[in-house]
């Protein structure tokens, strides 16, 4: 399919007509133009709104993946070590990361169906003595939200750790206090919440990751380095895009001035209330840890996952399968973005449930 009739895919999500106007137009070089770097200012700004962070944006061309390489490799060097608070897929993947570049990394794991035990992480931590603890906020393929982010921050601080952060899919839709959580290195996508097409990457960097950065000093294209004074500089590691640059400052104005959080908690209410009616079983433990932003449910017992697809295809409607030990098992509707909307999610849930309702 290329286009989806109903999306409920956990991005990438449907770019609105007010953010896709950003492409019609014609700009200069992103290097040479005061405007371009007027634009990059404003963005930072709008972000750390955003986020409610002082800490200093850093915005790159790219999608989300480069920048959670880029957190690891411009803070690890092969040899050092690192905690990976992990109750999901991609909790577990920075260890995965971190350890194909030689650093020397242990999970503190948890369920997928549920969230982190700071307790359990304060023991490894201090037992382990990380140099970065990494965490993810929304599990997207599990569905779930890290409610404990700010006890984690403690946690890494208390031994001079890094706390590095991927809220890709979470930010602009949950709430998120970058500077209450103590997180030094923060990681957003555009292609979730921002509803753009996955090609920028924002990352919050705080004083003390700089100076861990800069002693590191890893080169390489996706390196921070060359990016701590871009607005001041007008100098850029490599030609940005406007395009992309002028569509998340519309999406950044929207989710800043509007009422983005309610509006996510509303469709992911709608979207459990609605799968619940139906039969469904929601994957998380409990509905507390369910994320605004995704809702995860079991494949129902009586079909399978391509059976499940293929007959919301044939309707038009796209969700999310699974990977890992959740493929087959776990499927996801996401609420997201452009996709935070009742009435679409309403739509997509209607068939789910005539398709899912035993006869
Ligand atoms: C989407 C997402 C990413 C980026 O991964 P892609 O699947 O390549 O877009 C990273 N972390 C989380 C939690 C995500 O949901």
């Amino acid at each position: 399919m290329e286009h989806y009739r109903i999306g409920l895919v956990p991005g990438p999500v449907r770019v609105p007509a007010s953010i896709l106007q950003a492409w019609s137009n014609d700009y200069g070089s992103s290097d040479l133009e005061p405007e371009f770097f007027t634009l990059y200012r404003s963005n930072q700004l709008l972000t750390q709104k955003l986020l409610h962070t002082s800490s200093d944006i850093v915005i790159t061309s790219g999608e989300a993946m480069s920048i959670l390489w880029a957190a690891l490799k411009c803070t690890l060097r092969p040899g050092d070590k690192m905690l990976a608070v992990s109750s999901g897929l991609f909790g577990e993947g920075f260890a995965d990361m971190a350890r194909a570049f030689g650093v020397s990394a242990e999970v503190c794991a948890f369920p997928y169906d549920d969230v982190p035990d700071p307790q359990k992480v304060r023991e490894h931590t201090r037992a382990f003595r990380p140099r970065v603890i990494t965490a993810v906020h929304c599990e997207t393929p599990s569905g779930t939200l890290t409610p404990c982010l700010a006890e984690l921050g403690s946690i890494a601080h208390e031994v001079g750790a890094l706390f590095v952060v991927d809220f890709v899919s979470s930010a602009g839709g949950a709430e998120l206090s970058v500077d209450e959580c103590g997180i030094d290195i923060g990681l957003l996508g555009s292609q979730k919440v921002l509803s753009l097409t996955s090609s920028l990457s924002i990352s919050s960097i705080s004083p003390r990751a700089w100076g861990v950065i800069e002693t590191v000093n890893y080169a390489g294209y996706e390196a921070y380095t060359g990016w701590r004074n871009v607005p001041e500089s007008h100098y850029m590691p490599y030609t940005h895009d406007w395009h992309a640059m002028k569509a998340l400052n519309i999406s950044l104005n929207a989710l800043t001035s509007g009422d983005s959080l309610l509006r996510h908690e509303k469709a992911a209410e709608l979207c459990r209330d609605m799968g619940r009616e139906a039969g469904l079983r929601l994957f998380p433990k409990r509905e507390e840890i369910c994320s605004p932003t995704v809702t995860a449910f079991y494949v129902p017992d009586h079909m399978t996952w391509p059976e499940l697809d293929a007959a919301l295809r044939e309707r038009g409607v796209a969700v999310g399968g699974n990977y890992g030990t959740l493929a087959g098992r776990v499927f996801r509707i996401g609420h997201m973005g452009s996709q935070a909307d009742c009435e679409l999610v309403s739509e997509g849930m209607k068939i789910i449930a005539q398709i899912t309702g035993k006869r």
